[in-house]
């Protein structure tokens, strides 16, 4: 039997009318949401979500501004900005773009961030908030993972969760949010051996690894639920997940495709986050 499959497109597209809405309520008082964007270099994939988060704005009626740098930055550049736009009432959210230039210390630019305007959910403040069980602003990804299995009615409470990747922007606070949910969870990362035991077991498969086809059906159990997170760019110029998703549909209980999948609820968490941020 074929999976059911976790629609992110159709999710993102009722949270954005949502996000909507309140951006009209808020209108009523005379606040209009503010999100700033940093981006830094010319990754093409990083140029691609700037692109998409900022046509999300437009959609929802949050305001957005962009800042742009060259590859060659310094980081005394990126701070000062960081610190006028910490400043500036119009701005209710920065986002600083992944990655950012090799030269740069991305710690210190996230850290230089308002924890009150930290809509990624990037800062040491909002990442020891989410550890010590009382969460503020939750990193974007990790909250889309959620959100598609909360809509999806997946049982957590006592089943096994499987995170591969141990990010600090999608394996480890995913795997805290899946841990505040009550399930029991297991971190796989790259120095892990024989991880296909492990994801065996799995009632709950999340993939964030960066590794085109990394599952496949041989590493699922029969029923489980397989969250897509990775997205690689093929030799052909195509978007790959980390599952093999025609081979681990047949298999498992639930799943997300890639696109489709985690990377529009990752947009509309940020939209989310953003409007939270101006509504408080
Ligand atoms: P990262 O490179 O920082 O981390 C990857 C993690 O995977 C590491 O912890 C590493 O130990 C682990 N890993 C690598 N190879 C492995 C292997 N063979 N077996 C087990 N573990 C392995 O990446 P990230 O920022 O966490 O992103 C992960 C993936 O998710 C990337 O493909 C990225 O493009 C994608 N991503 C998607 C969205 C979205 O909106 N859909 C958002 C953020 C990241």
């Amino acid at each position: 039997m074929s999976a059911r499959i976790l629609d992110g497109r159709t999710l993102a597209a009722a949270v954005r009318a949502s996000v909507k809405e309140t951006v009209a309520r808020l209108a009523v008082r005379g606040v209009r949401p503010g999100l700033a964007v940093i981006l830094a270099g010319d990754d093409p994939a990083s140029r691609a979500y700037v692109r998409n988060k900022s046509r999300a704005c437009e959609e929802t009626g949050v305001h957005s501004v962009q800042f742009e740098y060259e590859s060659s930055v310094r980081q005394d550049e990126l701070l000062d900005r960081v610190a006028a736009l910490n400043e500036d009432p119009a701005v209710h959210g920065i986002l600083v773009q992944l990655p950012l230039p090799k030269q740069i210390d991305s710690g210190k630019i996230l850290e230089a961030v308002s924890p009150a305007k930290d809509v990624d959910g990037f800062h040491p403040a909002n990442l020891g908030a989410l550890v010590s069980g009382r969460p503020r602003v939750v990193p974007c990804t990790p909250a889309a993972v959620m959100r598609l299995l909360e809509q999806a009615g997946v049982p957590l409470a006592g089943r096994s969760a499987v995170v591969i990747g141990r990010s600090s922007i999608v394996g480890k606070p995913l795997a805290l949010l899946l841990l505040q949910k009550n399930a029991t969870v297991t971190i796989c990362h790259s120095k892990s051996q024989n991880i296909e035991r492990v994801t065996k077991e799995a009632d709950i498969l999340i993939a964030a690894a960066g590794r085109a086809k990394l599952v496949g059906a041989a590493m699922v159990k029969p029923g489980a639920c397989v969250v897509d997170v990775g997205i690689s760019r093929l030799a052909d110029g195509s978007l790959a997940g980390d599952v093999d998703f025609d081979a681990v549909k047949e298999i498992a209980g639930w799943i997300t495709p890639v696109p489709g999948g985690v990377g529009p609820m990752t947009i509309a968490m940020l939209l989310e986050n953003c409007v939270k941020a101006a509504s408080s």
